[in-house]
C-alpha cells in the first residue's frame, strides 16, 4: 500500500470519504502540528493480536497504558494484551533526557510491527498518544485500527498553555468540566484555570464558611434575561433560583482528573472586587455592610435602581484579610498548583471613597489614593501567599497603584500591561481580550448565538496569535511564561453552547502555541479539522461552530 492509501484510512475513520478522495493531501490530521512528522509506506494494525508492552514497575506508565487500553476497548470493543508476546506491540519507553524533547516532547514511530512512543517523561508519552488517538476513529467502528506508518519528533514551542473557564455566571457541573478537559488535553493544553467565583455566584465549598454556598452559590435570576440585555419586556419580578456549587470532594476529583491529563488546575478567589456573590452571604466584610441578595444579571455595572451594589471588600477591616485567608487555607489544600489567581480586576472602589476604615488605612499607610489602596490590599494577600509557598497570579490591573513584588501578571486588555510587567521583570501570561475571549463572536454576529460584540475573534486570527510582541527585547520576552484564552459565560447557559464558543478556537489556539512558527499554515489546518477533528466532535455528539474563514 503506498503512502497516499495509507492516509485514506487515517481519513476515513470508518466512515464515508464525503468525496476526498481524489484531492487528498498526504498529511496527518495531528493537531497541532507536530516539530517534524514523515509518513512512511504502509500501516501498523491494532487487532485483538495487538500486545501492549512497557515497563511496569513505573505506576504512572501502568496509568497510561490503562489509559490508552480504555480508549481503545471504547473506539473497538477489544483489548490488547498486556503480556510480552512476539508479534505486533506497542511500546512506551522513558528516555534517559533526551534534550530537544524536553519534558512535554515525544516520538511517535509507527513501523508494520511495531508501534513505539518514547518521551522523557509520562506527560510526552501521553502527548504521544494524543496523536495516536487522532490518527484513529473517534468513536466505535467495526472498521481495522489502521495507523499508517511514520516518524514523528514533537514539543512545545510555549510551556504554559492555558484556558481560563468562568463558572460563577454559568454553572456547569463536574461531568461537563471533565469533558472541556478531555477536549484540552486532546489539543494538548496543560493548565485549566478555574474562575471560581464572581458577583453572580460563589461555587466552591468552604468549610467554614457554609453561606459563600448556601448563599453565594443561589441567585434569583429573571426569565428571560441575558447579561446586560436592556429589554423592557422582561419582567424583572417573574424569577427563579439559579445556581450550583462544587463539594471539596468534587474539586479535587477534578484536579485529579485534570493531572492524570497533564493539565494544572489553577483556582481563582477573586478579590478585592467581583465579590458581589462572597458580600451577600458575609455582608460585614464589605464598606457598608448592607444585606444585599446574590446579584443576578440585571445589575448593570454594579448597580440595580439607583444602589451601587457591593462588589468590594472593605479593605479597610483586618476581618476581611483574615476570613480571605481563611478561605485560601481551604483552597491551597485542594488545588496543589504553584499558583494562585486572585483575580484583581476591576475594582470600582466606590464605596471605598466613602468609607472611613478604608480612609484610615490610607492615612495609615501613607497611600496617595484608591488605587494604592488596592495595590496594599493584594501585596498584603500576596504575603500570605508566599508565606505557604505558593505564587500570586492576577489580572493586569494589579500594576495600578504599584505591583506586588514577585506578582504574576494575566494580561488581559490587550498586551499593554503584559509588555510593562515583562519590562519590569515579572512573569507574564499573554490573554488579551482580542483575539483570545472566545465568549466573544467568532462569526456573524448574523446568524450566531448572542455573544460579546467587542471583536469578532474569528477562526484565523486565533490561529495567528503570537503571545511575544515584537516590541519587547529578548531579555523581556523571557518573561512571558504562557498564554491562555479565556470563556466568559454571561451568555453561555449550557455546555453545549460552551462547546460552540470553544470548538473549532481550541485546536487553532493549540496549534498556536504549540507548533513551531515555521511549521504554521493555516490553509492545512483548516484541511485538518475537515479530514477528522469535525468528525470525530460529530460523532461525539459535540456541537462546534463550522468554522469561520473570514479574517
Ligand atoms: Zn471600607
Amino acid at each position: 500500500m503506498n503512502v497516499k492509501n495509507s492516509i485514506l484510512i487515517l481519513a476515513i475513520a470508518g466512515v464515508s470519504l464525503m468525496g476526498m478522495s481524489s484531492n487528498v493531501v498526504a498529511q496527518s490530521a495531528i493537531t497541532p502540528e507536530p516539530v517534524s512528522l514523515s509518513l512512511k509506506e504502509g500501516n501498523f494494525l491494532i487487532d485483538p493480536q495487538t500486545a501492549l508492552s512497557f515497563p511496569d514497575e513505573d505506576e504512572r506508565i501502568t496509568a497510561l497504558s490503562k489509559y490508552l487500553n480504555s480508549h481503545i476497548k471504547k473506539i473497538s470493543g477489544y483489548t490488547l494484551m498486556t503480556s510480552p508476546a512476539s508479534g505486533k506491540k506497542i511500546e512506551f519507553k522513558l528516555l534517559a533526557n533526551e534534550a530537544n524533547l524536553g519534558e512535554e516532547g515525544y516520538k511517535l514511530r509507527v513501523e508494520p510491527e511495531r508501534l513505539l512512543i518514547s518521551a522523557n517523561s509520562h506527560k510526552g508519552l501521553f502527548y504521544g498518544l494524543q496523536s495516536l488517538f487522532q490518527t484513529l476513529p473517534a468513536v466505535r467502528t467495526n472498521a481495522p485500527l489502521s495507523v499508517p506508518c511514520m516518524e514523528v519528533i514533537d514539543y512545545p514551542r510555549i510551556g504554559w498553555r492555558g484556558m481560563m473557564l468562568d463558572v460563577s455566571r454559568h454553572f456547569y457541573p463536574v461531568e461537563a468540566i471533565k469533558e472541556v478537559i478531555d477536549l484540552l488535553a486532546l489539543y494538548k493544553m496543560n493548565v485549566f484555570h478555574w474562575h471560581l467565583c464572581d458577583n453572580e455566584g460563589w461555587r466552591l465549598e468552604i468549610k467554614k464558611y457554609p453561606k459563600l454556598t448556601s448563599v453565594g452559590a443561589w441567585r434569583q435570576e429573571v426569565y428571560g434575561s441575558v447579561f446586560y440585555a436592556k429589554d423592557p419586556s422582561i419582567n424583572l419580578n417573574d424569577t427563579y433560583l439559579y445556581g450550583g456549587y462544587y463539594t471539596q470532594e468534587e474539586a479535587k476529583e477534578v484536579v485529579r482528573y485534570a493531572m492524570e491529563r497533564n493539565i494544572t488546575v489553577i483556582p481563582e478567589i477573586e478579590m478585592p472586587g467581583h465579590s458581589g456573590a462572597a458580600l451577600a452571604a458575609y455582608p460585614q466584610f464589605s464598606c457598608n455592610r448592607k444585606v444585599q441578595p446574590t446579584p443576578n444579571s440585571t445589575v448593570v455595572n454594579g448597580v440595580t435602581g439607583n444602589t451601587h451594589v457591593n462588589f468590594e471588600y472593605c479593605a479597610g477591616n483586618d476581618s476581611s484579610f483574615l476570613f480571605l485567608q481563611d478561605i485560601l487555607g481551604e483552597v491551597m489544600a485542594i488545588f496543589p498548583s504553584e499558583y494562585i489567581h486572585i483575580g484583581g480586576d476591576e475594582v470600582e472602589k466606590v464605596h471605598w471613597s466613602k468609607c472611613k476604615l478604608c480612609q484610615m488605612r490610607i492615612k495609615k499607610e501613607k497611600l496617595k489614593n484608591v488605587d494604592e489602596l488596592q495595590s496594599y490590599f493584594i501585596k498584603r494577600m500576596e504575603k500570605f501567599l508566599i508565606a505557604n509557598n505558593k505564587k500570586l497570579l492576577g489580572w493586569d490591573e494589579i500594576l495600578e497603584g504599584g505591583l506586588a513584588p514577585s506578582a504574576t501578571v494575566m494580561s488581559w486588555r490587550g498586551e499593554k500591561g503584559g509588555v510593562r510587567a515583562a519590562k519590569m521583570k515579572h512573569e507574564v501570561i499573554m490573554s488579551p481580550s482580542n483575539p483570545l475571549y472566545f465568549n466573544r463572536y467568532q462569526a456573524g454576529p448574523d446568524g450566531e448565538p448572542h455573544a460579546a460584540k467587542h471583536s469578532i475573534n474569528t477562526l484565523e486570527r486565533v490561529y495567528n496569535y503570537n503571545p511575544f510582541p515584537d516590541e519587547l527585547k529578548a531579555d523581556d520576552i523571557a518573561f512571558i511564561k504562557g498564554c491562555q484564552f479565556a470563556i466568559w459565560t454571561e451568555f453561555i447557559p449550557s455546555l453545549e453552547h460552551l462547546e460552540y464558543m470553544l470548538l473549532p478556537r481550541l485546536p487553532a489556539i493549540s496549534e498556536a502555541l504549540w507548533t513551531p512558527l515555521k511549521n504554521k499554515d493555516f490553509g492545512r489546518f483548516t484541511h485538518k479539522l475537515n479530514q477528522w477533528h469535525y468528525r470525530a466532535w460529530q460523532q461525539k455528539g459535540i456541537r462546534f461552530h463550522q468554522g469561520s474563514f473570514k479574517k
